[in-house]
């Protein structure tokens, strides 16, 4: 188990996060996720032990995570992280950059295991190709290999899927994530992205104004929550009568007491994103088709 102790962090004078506690038990997935600026990052590389704490202790297991003034060596071998800035070696293959860490002693399971972890980030017919030549998101797919080939106990993903298009993201996604949890590797990804978050997390803690401000499951808090941040991440909402109300919980109906007038139709795919003015406030709801402008529409909330 990770267990996070009220610990404390600040650059210099600026505190960055403060009275920190969560636990996460092995084989799970937890995501942290905040504003950009929030400390996800931060709070990462205070799990790595990349920088000393403030106040408070990590541990995981028995172990407890120390940083650079009492640990000679950052990191340990129990535990693998992917900065937000993957540094690779660009002269040599993409195979040669994810076996790096890998014992020469048994070459051929070496060589088996290089192919698995290709097949993993889908990256088997740029075996041999320099990195030095491929995208951001082909390099960011060759360092999450990396980080998986001596197989470690945690695993810390910083945004692991920012560069990588959306041809590739989904079924990378499903990869990785089945990989870690087939192999019982307790996960932390910060991400602003729900799509890493809500099929995959176990749990999810909200960062805000230097603290957590909400540690859950991702149903639970789509289900309940509680301050607009919360809501925002996981998609368009409005606030009614101080309520939170999601774009997605509003229906057009034939009849009822709830008037709105059409403004704009945006298009979603699967439905139209609707702005509209009600009672001199500006809503968004959602609707299979578009809707003429300054057409009168009536409206009911579902729970
Ligand atoms: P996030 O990953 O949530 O975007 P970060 O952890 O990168 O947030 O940053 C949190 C805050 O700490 C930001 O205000 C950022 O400017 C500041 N910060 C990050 N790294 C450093 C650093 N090395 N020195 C000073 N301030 C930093
Ligand atoms: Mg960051």
């Amino acid at each position: 188990m990770l267990q996070v102790k009220d610990i404390s962090f600040g650059y210099l004078k600026n505190p960055i996060l403060q009275n920190i506690n969560f636990e996460v038990n092995s084989g799970e997935h937890l995501s942290i996720i905040g504003e950009s600026g929030s400390g996800k990052s931060t709070l990462l590389k205070l799990l790595y032990g990349e920088m000393d704490l403030n106040e408070g202790q990590i541990f995981w297991k028995d172990t407890e995570i120390l940083g650079p003034k009492h640990n000679l060596v950052v990191g340990y071998d129990f535990m693998k992280y992917v900065a937000q800035e993957f540094d690779l070696m660009p002269f040599i293959t993409v195979a040669e950059n994810i076996g790096k860490h890998l014992s020469n002693f048994y070459p051929e399971e070496k060589q088996a295991r290089i192919k698995e972890l290709l097949d993993i980030v889908e990256l088997t017919e740029f075996a041999n190709i320099k990195v030095k030549l491929l995208s951001g998101g082909q390099k960011q797919r060759v360092a999450l290999a990396r980080a998986l080939a001596n197989e470690p106990e945690i695993l810390l993903l910083d945004e692991p899927f920012s560069h990588i298009d959306n041809f590739k993201k989904q079924s990378l996604r499903r990869n990785l994530f089945n990989y870690l949890k087939d192999h019982h590797i307790t996960c932390i990804v910060a991400s602003h992205d729900k799509e890493d978050v809500l099929p995959y997390s176990d749990t999810m803690i909200v960062l805000d104004n230097h603290k957590i401000v909400a540690n859950h499951t991702p149903k639970y808090l789509f289900e309940n929550p509680e301050t607009p941040l919360i809501a925002s991440f996981f998609g368009e909402f409005n606030m009614i009568d101080d309520q939170i109300i999601y774009a997605h919980q509003i229906q057009v109906v034939e009849h009822s007491k709830l008037k709105a007038t059409v403004k704009k139709c945006y298009f979603k795919g699967p439905y139209f994103l609707i702005e509209a003015n009600l009672e001199g406030a500006t809503i968004f709801f959602e609707n299979k088709d578009c809707i003429e402008e300054n057409k009168k529409v009536s409206l009911v909330i579902k729970p």
